[in-house]
């Protein structure tokens, strides 16, 4: 059987993906950079550009898209610790590494993965699984633990040399530290954990989204990693900034479907998720006063502009502590 020597490394920004991938390209073989990319938040996309940079390797971006949301709804194989489906996560982005493989004509995939460093999914057990369930069984390589785990495929055509393969184990990095030191590998995240869905804050209002929205979209997790959020009812909630840039990015939301309210003083905004009536109007409008300091308020009317145009009201007709909305 004739195996292409070359390869998709998935690509994180982290030490272990970029040590997996360098050990590829000291053997001679072809790499190809693939980072996946959740848009709400998850590795270091800048690193892992920086990181395929000093390897010298091309790098291929893929958002993971609005399918990944199921993955989130129903896994199969259940959550970590926060809302984190770690086993079908891995199973999901190894199959779209299978698509990319097959496009471009490489024979296997590499990762960065360590036996025993994640308790969900980097067990022998899950490790197994995600490799049948993606469909890359023989064709998924993990340089980083190869002696401890069967030879893959382009182990056994000796595509891959498996005696200048490691056998690193467990959460201690100095074994990967000390690795990349001697070949001068800088470009790498510090950080060491997982994604946003492992958040425990995060995770809450994942949860809140999914028990009240149907269909609930990319635009609706990335809007979780931004201010605070405030349950109002089953279709609305109101999120208010907690800084200029927060305002900022809360403002460029305010499309169909959203309203965003922007004092004309020195408060935060607070972007409206469902539809806009009076019954959230004044809830909003509490909001940003309670988050608003006392001698930052106006006397008078308080002046906004809802999604662009000039709107006021009374300050002494706004409630400062809003009714019924649940802190997220
Ligand atoms: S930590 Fe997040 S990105 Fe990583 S495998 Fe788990 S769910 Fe997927």
């Amino acid at each position: 059987m004739f195996m292409e020597r070359k390869c998709v490394a998935l690509i994180s920004g982290g030490l272990d993906s970029a040590l997996a991938a360098r050990l590829m390209l000291e053997q001679g073989i072809e790499v190809s950079g693939l980072y996946l990319s959740l848009s709400w938040g998850c590795c270091d996309k800048q690193k892992a550009v920086a990181a395929a940079h000093q390897l010298g390797v091309p790098l291929m971006v893929l958002n993971v898209g609005e399918a990944y949301l199921e993955v989130i709804r129903h896994p199969k194989y259940g959550y970590g610790a926060g809302m984190n489906p770690c086993v079908d996560c891995r199973i999901y982005m190894f199959r779209l590494a299978k698509c990319y493989l097959e496009e471009i004509g490489a024979g296997f995939v590499v990762t960065g993965e360590v036996l025993g460093q994640r308790p969900m999914s980097q067990r022998r057990r899950p490790l197994d699984l995600i490799e049948a369930e993606s469909g890359l069984e023989g064709l998924l390589l993990r340089p980083l633990s190869a002696h401890l785990l069967d030879p893959t495929l382009p182990e056994l055509l000796g595509v891959v040399d498996r005696s200048r393969l490691l056998r690193v184990s467990g959460r201690s990095r100095h074994e990967q530290l000390a690795l990349a030191s001697e070949r001068g590998m800088t470009e790498y995240s510090q950080a060491a954990g997982g994604c946003q869905l492992t958040d425990e804050h995060f995770a809450k209002k994942a949860k809140d989204l999914f028990a009240h929205d149907e269909r609930p979209t990319t635009k609706d997790m990335e809007l979780l990693a931004l201010g605070r959020h405030f349950r109002i009812g089953p279709t609305t909630k109101i999120i208010i900034g907690r800084n200029e840039l927060e305002n900022l990015l809360l403002e460029g939301h305010a499309q169909e479907g959203y309203a965003c309210l922007r004092p004309r003083f020195a408060g935060p905004s607070a972007l409206v998720v469902g539809p806009w009536s009076e019954e959230v109007r004044d809830p909003a409008v509490s909001l940003i006063v309670q988050h608003t300091k006392e001698e930052k308020l106006p006397e008078g009317a308080l002046e906004f502009f809802v999604n662009g145009r000039a709107w006021s009201m009374p300050r002494d007709t706004v409630s400062s502590r809003p009714q019924d909305a649940v802190k997220l």
